[in-house]
């Protein structure tokens, strides 16, 4: 019945692809993709990013955000594709795999919102989670309070604008802990969470992005 139902689904909603909106081919793929990948995928050796701080240890991202990847971000973001959210992670769980240590992790993190109020990120690390076979906490995280968007701040204001706004729960304790975000920008967000989750007694922290902001490739 289950089977049926997602089938009329599919037949009056199909799935597109998550970067030009076309219909797919039976087999899944599209003809932009090879250009997409071309242009816009981070090979093995480019996508990891390492701060300064020591943690997090440090963040893969599988595409730079450039065209057409921030419209791809943006179609996930607003029209809420599930099959978007699977393509993106079964991609980032391809690219985590080059790195043993994150295998190796206990845990997958969405970045929080204040009181669940978006949901894409939520989808996104639960089905990256899935992708790598490890469990999904999204309660382990969560933002106490409202904060400014981030975009809108200049890169000091971002920091400030930040603190305290995570907690992070005492089961993380000796945990390996990998946040999930779909962009990395200036990666403030990403830094504050990680200091979050090593101060509540995180092991390691490691964080998986979609896409990256820069012209560095
Ligand atoms: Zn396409």
């Amino acid at each position: 019945m289950k089977a049926a139902l997602e089938a009329l689904i599919k037949l009056f909603y199909p799935d597109r692809c998550i970067f030009c909106l076309g219909l797919l081919e039976p087999d899944g793929s599209c003809s932009c993709r090879r250009e997409v990948e071309m242009k816009c995928r981070l090979s093995l050796g480019r996508r990891e990013t390492r701060f300064r701080e020591s943690w997090p240890s440090f963040v893969i991202s599988s595409y730079i955000y450039r065209d057409p990847v921030p419209e791809a971000v943006a179609n996930f973001k607003f029209r809420g594709f599930t099959h978007a959210a699977n393509e993106m992670a079964r991609v980032m769980a391809e690219d985590a795999a080059d790195y043993p240590e994150l295998g190796a992790c206990h845990l997958v993190v969405p970045v929080p919102s204040y009181r669940g109020r978006t949901l894409h990120g939520l989808v996104l690390a639960r089905e990256f989670a899935k992708a790598m076979g490890l469990p999904f906490d999204p309660k382990a995280v969560k933002k106490t309070r409202e904060t400014k968007k981030q975009h809108e701040l200049d890169p000091r204001s971002r920091r400030t604008n930040l603190k305290d706004a995570f907690a992070a729960d005492e089961r993380v304790k000796g945990l390996r802990v990998i946040i999930c975000d779909d962009v990395l920008t200036s990666g403030s967000t990403i830094l504050e969470l990680a200091s979050v989750l090593r101060a509540a007694g995180a092991e390691e922290v490691y964080a998986v992005t979609f896409a990256r902001a820069g012209n560095k490739r």
